[in-house]
């Protein structure tokens, strides 16, 4: 039994972001300055799109995502059932109105069939979501987009470096949304990045994330000379501090050292599972990239004589952290109160919320210590618990 508790997403922090931000602090410059700019710069090369725009999340990238391609009153939006509350939120916060659609077992994207049936004569966007770091099925998606004449924002929360036959995730729709949240692949603590090849997209994520103040307003605290800004718009605060791209310009720079551990980590896992009372994430679809944000168990409940919620208290009481992705949307109040949802609307949703368990699968994590350990609780659990 280890002594301290495997923490769930844990973050893997190097000296470098640690000299970056105590260098950030002693500059006096925190907020919004060259730190973010620099990191803008990294990922807008990453992705190769014309614009990446640094926010305070992704929550908010979505929410002016939103904006930006004008959805509003009496809009619908369409999104999975089976994603984080966030992204049904950011439709909610433009005024729109979220209509879920179910997901496919095997993969837990969303099911682009689903999407052809929710859409009505008000629809006017749909998120996918590339849910774990696996990429949705965009060929269908943009397909539909484009039938219907429809905007796409792509929900990469979990999926920086997904890519779908050899495109990178975020760059398919209209715009996409990043999180750098501490449970994500790249960490800033808080953080994340709207990326686009629109000008007026970019231009509008820009002036609506910091006070609907005029373009580049932030300079006026620089060496130019003082410049006026004008407000045109009633905005948000939804800038990146410098602090925060301080942790990420050097967690940006190992986004190809943590994804090939993460993806041991996954491999290593898919061959230690086998043969166990669970469902195993389907193997990595051709011509595609995994971004491995998470490993998710299924449990085969028909064949065991324990809940999820009993194996979650398994594995916390062995001082193993774990995480449940999700429990969809139409099971929680606030979306059956609102907009009448109810228990059998999503039967994939609803099955995979009643068995889903997500285990540890930070770089962070060590050969012998944490991963061994992890694995053996797993197998020990469901085999005493076995039908
Ligand atoms: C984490 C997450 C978000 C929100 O990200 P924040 O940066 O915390 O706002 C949105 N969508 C999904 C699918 C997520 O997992």
């Amino acid at each position: 039994m280890r002594k301290d508790f495997l923490i769930f997403g844990n973050p893997h922090i190097g000296q470098p972001e640690i000299d970056e931000v105590v260098a950030s602090l002693k500059s006096g410059w925190l907020g919004t300055g060259p730190k973010v700019k620099q990191f803008e710069e990294m990922f807008r090369a990453y992705k190769g799109t014309e614009y990446a725009l640094a926010l305070n999340s992704c929550t908010a990238a979505l929410h002016l995502s939103m904006l930006a391609i004008g959805v509003g009153p009496g809009d619908e939006v369409i999104v999975p059932a089976m994603t984080f509350a966030a992204t049904a939120n950011a439709v909610i916060h433009a005024g729109a109105v979220p209509v879920f659609a179910d997901c496919k077992r095997d993969t837990m994207n969303i099911d682009s069939q689903d999407i052809e049936r929710k859409i009505t004569p008000r629809t006017k966007a749909i998120i996918p979501v590339h849910f774990a770091g696996r990429p949705c099925d965009m060929d269908a998606i943009m397909a539909i987009a484009k039938k219907h004449n429809l905007k796409v924002v792509e929900d990469c929360a979990h999926a920086i470096e997904a890519e779908y036959h050899g495109q990178k995730t975020g760059t398919f729709g209209d715009i996409g949304c990043f999180s750098f949240y501490v449970t994500k692949n790249i960490v800033t603590g808080e953080g994340g990045m709207a990326i686009t090849n629109n000008e007026a997209y970019a231009n509008q994520i820009k002036v609506l994330g910091l006070h609907g103040l005029s373009k580049d307003a932030w300079r006026r605290f620089g060496d130019e000379g003082y410049k006026h800004y004008q407000v045109v718009f009633a905005g948000y605060k939804y800038n990146m501090m410098d602090l925060q791209a301080a942790i990420g310009i050097h967690q940006f720079k190992k986004i190809d050292e943590f994804w090939k551990r993460r993806q041991e980590i996954w491999q290593t896992y898919q061959d230690a599972f086998q043969g166990l009372p669970v469902f195993l994430p389907a193997p990595v679809e051709a011509n595609t990239r995994h971004a491995y944000h998470l490993y998710t168990l299924l449990l085969d409940l028909d064949n065991l004589t324990i809940t999820r919620d009993q194996f979650l208290d398994c594995m916390t009481k062995r001082n193993i952290g774990v995480g449940v992705h999700y429990i969809a949307l139409h099971l929680h109040p606030y979306y059956q109160q609102r907009f009448g949802y109810k228990p059998g609307d999503f039967p994939v949703s609803e099955w995979i919320s009643e068995r889903t368990v997500s285990i540890p699968l930070s770089p962070k994590l060590t050969y012998e210590d944490d991963l061994g350990y992890v694995i053996e609780a797993v197998r020990e659990i469901f085999n005493k618990h076995r039908k």
